[in-house]
Order: structure tokens, then sequence, then C-alpha cells
């Protein structure tokens, strides 16, 4: 008769211990990291997490693709810096920092708690790329209606709270219609494709573009004067004019017409929004390719 035969593994009491409190940290680390969907916040868990382990004076995340510059605490000499992956997806940069150099136990342990970052960083990236695509118009890469409504209002209780200027910028492209009749609603795409490259060559990085409607786009300028949002607005139509599009065998001028209001005391959001329209519509009435203000 066959003897039956088992392996034994035999572990002392001092790994046993060992392990037991490798998978406790583990634990506790991933429950931690489930708590939250917003990347920035998710790193500052981690980071936290970690300090017991691993000191460290400050961190630095980066998501480029994200636009996500996450930093924590001062720069210090000496670093140790993680590119995050999983599969084909880039997860972006980790870096510690501290005056001492780090050990080499230190970055073997670094490493295996990095693996409960991972799949909650994954899931918080997927969460914000969802986010953004939501809030972007497909065809210009700008941000949509739905995305102005929200920050409109954000923008309008910050200028309210802190007493900051507030700006909008109202622009709707000329004979739009007349291009898509003429050349094909292709060539009526590359010009509003042009047309909002035109804007966000002409604006600073703190101001807003949004696709309103079909051919009408807003710029919201916070802590921006009316001198300055008029600068702005005329910064943008003379780019507009001065650009050609060569389109098949042909080339096309384009021009704008565009409204400016700023932010008055006892004003609301909708009022705001509804003078730069008005006289965005007093542009057209007066000839096209203008700028009216106040
Ligand atoms: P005005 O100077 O008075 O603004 O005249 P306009 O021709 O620009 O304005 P109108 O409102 O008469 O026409 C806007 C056109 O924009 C009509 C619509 O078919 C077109 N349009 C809206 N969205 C899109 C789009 O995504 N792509 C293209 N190609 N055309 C669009
Ligand atoms: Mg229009
Ligand atoms: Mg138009």
């Amino acid at each position: 008769m066959a003897k039956k035969t088992a392996n034994l593994a035999v572990v002392s009491n001092k790994t046993f211990e060992a392990s037991k409190v490798a998978n406790l940290q583990h634990y506790d680390i991933s429950s931690a990291l489930q708590t939250t969907l917003d990347i920035n916040e998710l790193i500052g868990i981690f980071c936290d997490k970690i300090q017991a382990f691993i000191p460290h004076n400050s961190v630095i995340y980066i998501n480029q693709e994200l636009d996500i510059h996450f930093q924590k605490g001062i720069e210090t000499r000496n670093a140790c810096s993680y590119t995050l992956a999983i599969e084909d997806q880039s997860l972006g940069e980790l870096k510690l920092m501290r005056q001492q150099s780090f050990h080499e136990e230190e970055l073997q342990l670094l490493e295996t708690l990095l693996c409960c970052l991972i799949y909650p960083l994954k899931n918080a990236t997927l969460y914000r790329l969802a986010i953004k695509m939501a809030h972007t118009d497909p065809l210009t890469q700008t941000n949509n209606r739905a995305a102005f409504q929200d920050s409109i209002e954000r923008e309008y209780n910050w200028a309210e709270r802190h007493q900051t200027p507030l700006s909008l910028i109202f622009l709707d492209i000329d004979f739009f219609k007349s291009i898509n009749d003429n050349f094909g609603h292709d060539c009526g795409d590359q010009v509003l494709h042009s047309v909002a490259s035109r804007i966000k060559e002409s604006i600073r990085n703190s101001d807003i573009v949004f696709r309103y409607g079909g051919e009408e786009f807003v710029i919201l300028l916070s802590e921006t004067s009316h001198e300055e949002a008029i600068e702005i607005a005329e910064r943008v139509r003379s780019a507009i004019e001065q650009h050609t599009i060569a389109y098949d065998m042909q080339t096309l001028k384009i021009t704008a017409s565009l409204g400016v209001s700023s932010l008055q005391e006892k004003e609301n959001s909708q009022s705001l929004v509804k003078r730069a329209d008005d006289y965005m519509y007093k542009a057209k009435k007066n000839g096209r390719n203008k700028v009216v203000k106040d």
C-alpha cells in the first residue's frame, strides 16, 4: 500500500511573527486606501501610513497625463523615486525625500508596500479620467457646457468670499453657417478646432475655456479686472483674425464677435453670464469682428 506523504513547512516563531506584522501592515494600508477615489488624498494617506516604517520629510507625485503635481513638505537632498504603472497604464511618478539617505531594507519594504497603492491608484486614475471625459468637448478638447455650470458657480463663490474680480468673455464665430454650407461640415469642424486653439494660445494658464454651444465659446477669467479682460478679449479676437486656415486647396479667414462682462457689486452669476452674452450680440449688430464691453 502506498504511503501518503505530506509536505511540511516548519516556520519559526520569529518568521511567523514577522510575516504576521507585514500582513497587518498591508491590511491596514490597503483598508485606508479604499476610503477615497481622490488621487491627492490617496497619495497623502499612503505617505502617512508608511511614515512609521519609512520616515520621510516630503513627497512629490506627478501624473503628466492627468496634469497632477502633488507636493507635501519641502524638497530635501536625498530622494527615492518610483515610476508607477500597471499593465500598459502609466500611474505617474512618486518621490519620497528626506535629509538622510534611504537604507536598502527601507527601500525593499517600500517596494512591497507600493503594491498596496497600485490598484487603488489605478481606480482613482480611471475615475479621474472618466470625470475629465464627461467634462470635455471631444472636438475641441475644451471644457464643455456641463463643466461651465460647475466652474462659474465655484469661481463666483470664490470671488464673492474673497472680494476678488471675476470676468467673462463670450465668443461667437461670425458667419459660421456659411462655412458649413460652402465648404462642408468637416471643414466647419476644423474651423472650430482651430478657433479653440487660437483661444488657448491667447489666454493665461489660470483662464478656462469652454465650448458653450455649437460655435460659441466662453472664457472664464478668475481674479481678472475688466481692463485685463478687455485686453485678453482683444488678443483673442486678433489671433483669430490673423490666422489663416488651409482646407483642401482653399484658404479661409475667420472672425469672431466677443462680449466682456465683469462682476459688479451685488450681481449674481446668471446676470454676469447674461451680460457677456448680450454684449456679444451687440458686437454682432455693430458689424461683427468686435469686442463689446461695459
Ligand atoms: P453669426 O455671425 O450671426 O453668428 O452667424 P452664424 O452663421 O455663425 O450663426 P448661426 O447660428 O446662423 O449658425 C451656427 C451654425 O453652427 C449652425 C450649425 O449647423 C453649426 N454648428 C453647430 N455645431 C456644429 C459642429 O459641431 N460642427 C459644425 N461643423 N457645425 C456646427
Ligand atoms: Mg451662435
Ligand atoms: Mg456665429
